[in-house]
Formats: structure tokens, C-alpha cells, sequence
């Protein structure tokens, strides 16, 4: 049944780039004159920005939740900032000037937030404020919000919301699969979600368990500062990138005794610190049973038309943001948003199930083809392309050719990757080089970036 604008009440749960996406939209869309409905969006942290608000706490925050931040100090991007450039928002618009290909977390951050001043977007958040629990009710057919204002500790009194959109990221809660002996090290065993400072394992020997972006990034950033060896064991074989000296790739461990960790080839080394790199779950415990996205990290997960309605359970109103596994990011979330929005306003009609359903199987299907980054950057190209055309977003947001010179630059080399520079689509600025190469820049600050 469509709605009219009075029945309508937004709920955005999280305020990362997804979540600000949405309200970004909505936001631009009642500045060009449209009519948008009631619009609250509950953040549980203390600003917005998601994952790139640096947090020092590990284990809980001071209101004794689990802490949302995995990212660390001195961490660059580990994609050019051209692989997703906002068009409507260039780096050129918000600098001034050209700045080097790899930015730190505080210079995406700013970025980030320059583009949501010039709509408001923050207008419609409540910070310091988490969402408990979230139900369907059919006889309504809406949903009820239960938050809790962490300020004053205090819940909230329940809302009601016609739509529901999910946009609380998926790399916070570790996987941690266990290896026999583990329980027995001797020395530190962390996962990659409570990394925060590489200076920490200065003249250490490291296990790094993963072998996809966070394993590489801590890896060499461990090397970076100081760590004389780290040996990055993985289940899916070598990585295919040309590594320091330092690094070494193993297969996957089978044992630890002691300090010594062996690997499944019969080899075996002494190492100092255990570092899980072995990715995060999809953890969505504030909702209802029936309208929890349950998904293993992958570019096209079960049950999400278009990769972003619910079809499982309800009414079609329920809508997920950013679940896929990330090649294209901040863009992908921002055409996502761009489509849920003009669905929420009727500007778009969904299909019925039997079609919806259809296509998610035949997305799904396509997986089993990818096999490899060029694949995977492939099927997400077309993925955000489909969500251009269909949406009729302004911009074509295809910068396959940018991650193909990425991967041949890491296979080249990991240590000097982040020193290429690249060339805008949006403005045809080619970045400039940092003053120093990746490996002699230690100093992560916004001034030692941009200035
Ligand atoms: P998040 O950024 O995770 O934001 C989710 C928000 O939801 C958070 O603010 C959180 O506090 C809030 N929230 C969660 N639960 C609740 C609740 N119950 N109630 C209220 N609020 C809640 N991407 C890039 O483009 N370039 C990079 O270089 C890059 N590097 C990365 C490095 C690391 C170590 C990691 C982990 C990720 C990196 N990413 C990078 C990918 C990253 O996922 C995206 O850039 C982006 O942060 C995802 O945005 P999001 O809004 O979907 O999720």
C-alpha cells in the first residue's frame, strides 16, 4: 500500500557514511523543494562519521557497549581516494587543491563532513543515542524503536516509524575462529578490531591470521614502525602481492604451542604477538529475529532486493545500506541511498516479490563466477551501474579502470603502492605526491597531510 507523506517516519539507524548518505539525500531533496517526511536518525556514538571517528577505548565504551571503531592511528585509505570520490562533492571542492591519492583517516573524515555541512545533513541525527530493539508490527504494519539516550542514561520512550533503514556498518564485530593451542600463548592475542597503534609491537615478531585488507594494511604498517617480522598465515593461499623482506606468507596455522605457531605445510616459527586479521560479523542484535540480515561477508548478500530491501518478512519498508562486501564504498552507499530515498518517496515502484526474488537469485548466481579482485571489482561495478541507471543518479560512478592500476601497483610493490597518484574522474586533477613516501611518513596529523 503506498503511503501518503503524513503515514511516512523515517528511522536511519547509524550515522556512518551510509546513514549520512540517506540523510544527505533527503536532505537535498527537500532543499531543491520536495516535500520529505518525518526523518530521525539514532547514532550511538558521540559524533557522526561511523568506523572513521577514531576511537582510543577497545573492549566496551563509557556506557559499557560494544565499541564500534576498528580503525587505527597512522592508518592512510587503503583505496585511492578517486575510487570514491563523491561527483557532486570532489576532494578539488572541498581542499582547494590537489591532495596525494592516499589520504589518513582524519582527511577522509573532513572530507566526509564537508560535504554533509553543505545540505545540513546532521540536522536530523541524535547523537550518544542507540537503538535497542526494533519490531514489526503487522497489525499497523510499521515498526517500533525502542532507544536509549546514553547521556542521561535513560530509555527512551518507544517510537513508531514507518520505515526502517539499517546503516549500522559490519566491521565491528570480530570473527575469531579458534586454532588449537591459542589459549596457551604466551604473549598477546588481539583481533585487528582492537588494533590501534603500531608502535605497540616495535621490534616484536608478528602472526597476522587473514590475508585480505586488514591483514596487508596491519602487516605492513607493523613493519612500518618497527616490527622486525611478521608472518601472515592464510586459508585461501598467497596473496599475490609483492611483500618487504620482513613479511613472509604462510599457509594456514594448525597449532600454536608455546610461542612456536605451526603451519598446515609442517613448517613452524617463534612469534610474540598473535594478530587476528579474520574480518568481522554481520551483528545486528537490536533487531527482531524476522528482520535480521544474517550473511557471511560477501558482494551480494541473500534476501536484499537490489541489495537493500528486505524481502524476507513485512512490508518492503525495511532497508539495509552498505551490507556488501566493499570494493566501491562511500559512492556505492551514496547510490544505494540516492535509490532507497526516491523508493521511500514513491518515486519508484518496487517490483512484486516473485520478481524481487528473482533477482536477488540471479545476482547470487553470478557469484559463483568471481574468483578473483578483477571479478569482484566487476560484478560491484555493475552492481553500483545498475543502481545509477535504475535511480537515474546524475553521475556514472564507474572507476573499474582505477582499481585495476591499484592491483597491478600492490603487485608491484605493497611498500611504495600508496606513493602512485591518480587521476580524478570527476575533475581530471591528477593528485600530488605526498612530501614523503608512505614508509618515511610517520606523522598522520591533518596538517602533515594537507598542508
Ligand atoms: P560504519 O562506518 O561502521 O558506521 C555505522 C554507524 O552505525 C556507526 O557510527 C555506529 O556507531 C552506528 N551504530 C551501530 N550500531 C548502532 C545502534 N544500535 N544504534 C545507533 N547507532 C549504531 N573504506 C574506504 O572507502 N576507504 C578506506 O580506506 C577504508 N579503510 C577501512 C579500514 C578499516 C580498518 C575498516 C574497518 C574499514 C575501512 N573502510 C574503508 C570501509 C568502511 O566500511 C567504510 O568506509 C564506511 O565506514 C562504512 O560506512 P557505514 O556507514 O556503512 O558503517
Amino acid at each position: 500500500m503506498a503511503l501518503s507523506m503524513e503515514m511516512m517516519r523515517i528511522c536511519v539507524i547509524g550515522a556512518g557514511p551510509s546513514g549520512m548518505s540517506m540523510l544527505y539525500h533527503l536532505a537535498k531533496m527537500e532543499e531543491q523543494g520536495k516535500r520529505i517526511p518525518d526523518v530521525v536518525c539514532y547514532e550511538k556514538q558521540s559524533d557522526c562519521g561511523g568506523l572513521w571517528n577514531f576511537d582510543w577505548r577497545t573492549g566496551v565504551d563509557e556506557h559499557g557497549e560494544p565499541i564500534h571503531c576498528s580503525m587505527y592511528r597512522h592508518l592512510w585509505t587503503n583505496l585511492p581516494k578517486e575510487c570514491f570520490e563523491f561527483p557532486d562533492y570532489t576532494f578539488d571542492q572541498h581542499f582547494g587543491k590537489a591532495i596525494p591519492s592516499f589520504p589518513t583517516r582524519e582527511v577522509i573524515l573532513d572530507y566526509l563532513n564537508g560535504r554533509w555541512k553543505t545540505v545540513n545533513a546532521k540536522k536530523f541525527v541524535r547523537l550518544n543515542t542507540i537503538v535497542k530493539n526494533v519490531i514489526h508490527n503487522p497489525d499497523k504494519d510499521n515498526f517500533t524503536v525502542w532507544a536509549r539516550d546514553q547521556d542521561d542514561e535513560k530509555d527512551l520512550p518507544p517510537e513508531q516509524f514507518s520505515h526502517i533503514v539499517v546503516a549500522t556498518g559490519h566491521y565491528s564485530f570480530p570473527n575469531m575462529p579458534y586454532f588449537k593451542g591459542v589459549e596457551t600463548f604466551p604473549g598477546r592475542v588481539l583481533h585487528s578490531h582492537d588494533f590501534r597503534d603500531a608502535r605497540e609491537f616495535t621490534g616484536k615478531r608478528l602472526l597476522v591470521i587473514g590475508s585480505r585488507y586488514s591483514a596487508e594494511d596491519i602487516s605492513l604498517q607493523c613493519v612500518k614502525f618497527g616490527a622486525t617480522n611478521v608472518v601472515c598465515s592464510s586459508r585461501s593461499g598467497p596473496m599475490g602481492l609483492k611483500w618487504p623482506a620482513e613479511i613472509q606468507e604462510r599457509p594456514l596455522l594448525e597449532r600454536i604451542e608455546g610461542q612456536t605457531v605451526y603451519f598446515k605445510d609442517g613448517t613452524s616459527t617463534e612469534v610474540d604477538v598473535v594478530i587476528y586479521c579474520t574480518g568481522y560479523k554481520h551483528t545486528f542484535n537490536f533487531l527482531a529475529d524476522n528482520l535480521r540480515l544474517q550473511t557471511e561477508n560477501t558482494i551480494y548478500p541473500p534476501n536484499l532486493y537490489k541489495g537493500i530491501i528486505w524481502v524476507k518478512a513485512g512490508n518492503k519498508r525495511l532497508m539495509y545500506i552498505g551490507m556488501q562486501d566493499q570494493y566501491y564504498t562511500m559512492t556505492m552507499f551514496d547510490v544505494q541511498s540516492f535509490w532507497a530515498c526516491r523508493v521511500i518517496l514513491g518515486e519508484m515502484i518496487l517490483p512484486e516479490n516473485a520478481t524481487m526474488e528473482t533477482d536477488i537469485a540471479r545476482w547470487i548466481q553470478r557469484l559463483e563466477n568471481v574468483t578473483s579482485f578483477a571479478d569482484a571489482v566487476d560484478f560491484q561495478t555493475e552492481y553500483v551501474m545498475d543502481l545509477c541507471r535504475e535511480s537515474g543518479y546524475q553521475h556514472n560512478l564507474d572507476v573499474k579502470y582505477l582499481f585495476t592500476d591499484l592491483d597491478r601497483n600492490r603487485k608491484e610493490s605493497m611498500i611504495t603502492c600508496r606513493d602512485n597518484v591518480f587521476k580524478s574522474k570527476f575533475t581530471g586533477t591528477v593528485s600530488n605526491k605526498h612530501t614523503k613516501p608512505f614508509m618515511d611518513a610517520f606523522d598522520d596529523s591533518y596538517d602533515a597531510f594537507v598542508n
